[in-house]
């Protein structure tokens, strides 16, 4: 299968070359030199005339990736705050809850989601799923209806697999049954369509597939939903303002490729991924070819520890995957597995290397 050069080229030129494979955007992608100069520019101009002087400067650059993100969630009146990523913004919105503390959520939500619930003395109920995991949307219908949690948190897009939750068809049953829906887009913004879900709230990370720094996030709120309190002492909060600047610059560069480009680009590296990775040295692909999403999420045969695989391929061939463990998705997952999550930048070659690496570390 044929990898769409011309996007890939584009996205690496803009880049410092990569020393070796790096195929983990879901972790941390890489950070284009126009963001990672943003940000070191507006450090030295804090240095020069005074960060509160320079933050007045920036605040145009701040408006503009702020209006990104209402363009890319499509909540064209959502109030924007700058986060230090998405668990950030799930203790902004749960701490600031008002109304009954019950949620529902996927069976596979993510591990450090599920401790914050817990913490905010959330009664969590589990969204019906079917045998990958996947929300059973009729089902999910017919739950909300019987016993209304007070909230929906929807995890669109997992940190342990690549399967394609039903965001939209959720968010049409939540609005049908007058639940309010939260969605972790952590893994879905800059990756797959947000624009149309129409959630009550959404939030994301920077550094995973917007590719800006680490370290900050955005939540996008639609009216109401963060309290006159919560929205006054997040105006107060003291912020990087040089990272919220690198990340404007990042999601300014996201819209200019342009998000239907950047999805189709990603659904094809998530094919060619799974096309070439799927039965090297007894390891399985769980998702299916075509699943719609850029990761891939590999089932380690019997005996073989993803973690040293993982480090093994780091040492000894240059090449970035992540491992995952059970506290990921605790309530699903069986088996620790690895996790490749290449960007638009991958190459066929790359998936070749990381190939006859794998088997080569599997042995
Ligand atoms: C990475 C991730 C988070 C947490 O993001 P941080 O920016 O590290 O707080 C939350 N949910 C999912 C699905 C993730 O993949």
């Amino acid at each position: 299968m044929a990898l769409d050069t011309a996007l890939a080229d584009r996205w690496r030129a803009v880049r410092p070359p990569v020393a070796g494979v790096h195929v983990d955007s879901a972790a941390c992608s890489r950070q284009s030199l126009a963001a990672i100069d943003a940000a070191a520019r507006h450090a030295r101009h804090e240095a020069e005339v005074g960060g509160y002087v320079a933050a007045e400067a920036a605040a145009p650059v701040l408006d503009a990736g702020r209006a990104a993100v209402r363009v890319l969630t499509g909540m064209a009146d959502a109030e924007v705050v700058f986060t230090t990523g998405s668990n950030n913004a799930l203790d902004i919105l749960l701490g600031d809850w008002r109304g009954e503390r019950t949620l529902a959520c996927l069976p596979g939500e993510f591990g450090p989601n599920l401790l914050a619930m817990a913490q905010h003395d959330f009664e969590v109920r589990l969204l019906p799923v079917d045998g990958s995991g996947r929300a059973d949307i009729d089902a999910a219908a017919v739950a909300l209806e019987r016993n209304p949690p007070s909230l929906v948190h929807f995890t669109m897009l997992g940190s342990h697999s690549g399967i394609v939750q039903p965001a939209h068809d959720m968010a049409a049953v939540c609005r049908a049954s007058g639940v309010p829906l939260i969605v972790d887009a952590a893994q879905g913004f800059a990756h797959l369509d947000c624009a149309g879900i129409g959630a009550d709230a959404l939030y994301s990370s920077s550094r995973k597939w917007t590719a800006g720094p680490r370290g900050v996030g955005m939540l996008a709120a639609g009216t109401g939903v963060l309290s006159e309190s919560a929205m006054l002492r997040l105006g107060h909060a003291e912020t990087n303002i040089g990272l919220h600047v690198g990340l404007s610059v990042a999601l300014g560069e996201h819209i200019g490729v342009g998000p239907t480009e950047m999805q189709a680009g990603l659904r094809e590296v998530g094919a060619a991924t799974r096309t070439v990775l799927d039965q090297v040295a007894g390891w399985s692909v769980i998702e299916d070819v075509a699943e719609p999403s850029a990761i891939t999420t590999l089932r380690p045969p019997d005996g073989v520890d993803p973690m040293e695989v993982r480090a093994r391929l780091i040492a000894e061939h240059s090449i970035v995957t992540t491992y995952l463990g059970l506290e990921r998705a605790p309530r699903e997952m069986t088996r620790p597995a690895l996790r490749v999550s290449p960007h638009v930048d991958v190459t066929d070659a790359d998936l070749e290397t990381l190939a006859e690496a794998l088997a080569a570390v599997t042995s």
